[in-house]
């Protein structure tokens, strides 16, 4: 007997609601294609050709998207009768054992005030405002809900659309690095963070973006400081810039790295920090 389904409606492939749940744009086609065959669910190829047709895209990794779709909702793999090894996908509904803390739940009013009066009506990353620039703002998750961001102010932010169009862009190039990216977020300090999420993307130019998402820095927005520290512990890491548009796009690449100092990198910046300050004084003596 199946679990009784959250009764919550299904939000439809067009919504905020799947967007802000689904970041990856390839993933929400995949929610699409099972969304409007629910009466007549359809077999793997058949999904994949749907989905196919829809993105444009050939190496889709289905059953990845499937599995990121199946944290969120019940997409069970049902056994066509009378085909062998046939199985047809239908989505019944929420997932009834979703992670509460990553479930969809709507941002309060006043969450929202909050963090319209804490960016000052003003794009956190390009600065413009509805007001002088005519563009419209839209409130970001800057950890997306599914890589464990929370609804809290603290994690919320004001894009403009081009903006927050361009991140979730961002996010759906990286999506194979997401297990990374989650598991970077969960280390006790910030060079551990970043560095381990370099490690994890070898010979790989890792946008910045990626870094500050890691960094979970209270002035989010510049990592060039700890990129500093982790070469002072001897790793070698390679910046380079790129325009794209009107943007310049900064990546960072791991060309060499050390292992952690046994009492964390945090305490050996510190006395490396320290040593160095105390050369100084000697020589201005
Ligand atoms: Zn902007």
């Amino acid at each position: 007997m199946r679990q009784e389904n959250d009764s919550r409606p299904l939000p439809t492939p067009d919504s905020q609601e799947l967007r802000e749940l689904v970041t990856d744009v390839e993933t929400r086609a995949v929610y699409r294609v099972l969304y409007d065959s629910r009466e007549n669910p359809l077999e793997m190829a058949a999904i994949r050709e749907r989905v196919k047709a829809l993105s444009g895209k050939s190496n889709l990794q289905m059953d990845r998207r499937l599995r990121s779709l199946r944290t969120h909702f019940d997409v069970p793999a049902q056994r066509i009768p009378g085909k062998a090894n046939s199985f047809a996908y239908p989505l019944l509904g929420w997932n009834p054992d979703a992670d509460q803390r990553t479930a969809r739940k709507s941002i309060p009013a006043s969450t929202r005030a909050l963090v319209h009066h804490t960016y000052g009506n003003r794009c956190a990353a390009c600065g413009r405002t509805p007001k002088d620039d005519q563009v419209k703002l839209v409130i970001d998750h800057m950890v997306p809900l599914d890589l464990g961001g929370t609804n809290d102010a603290e994690n919320l932010q004001l894009l403009c659309v081009e903006d927050n169009h361009a991140k979730q862009a961002l996010f759906a190039d990286y999506q194979e690095h997401s297990a990374a990216l989650r598991e970077s977020l969960g280390l006790p300090e910030v060079h551990m963070r970043i560095g381990e999420l370099l490690k994890a993307m070898p010979g790989e130019e890792v946008p910045k973006e990626l870094i500050v998402l890691v960094a979970r820095e209270e002035n989010h927005g510049d990592p060039t400081k700890r990129m500093r520290e982790l070469r002072s512990l001897g790793w070698v890491i390679e910046n380079s810039q790129r325009k794209k548009g009107r943007r310049v796009l900064s990546f960072y690449q791991l060309k060499h790295w050390e292992p952690w100092p046994p009492e964390g990198p945090q305490a050996a910046v510190a006395a490396l920090e320290r040593a160095r300050r105390r050369a100084k004084r000697l020589r201005e003596r």
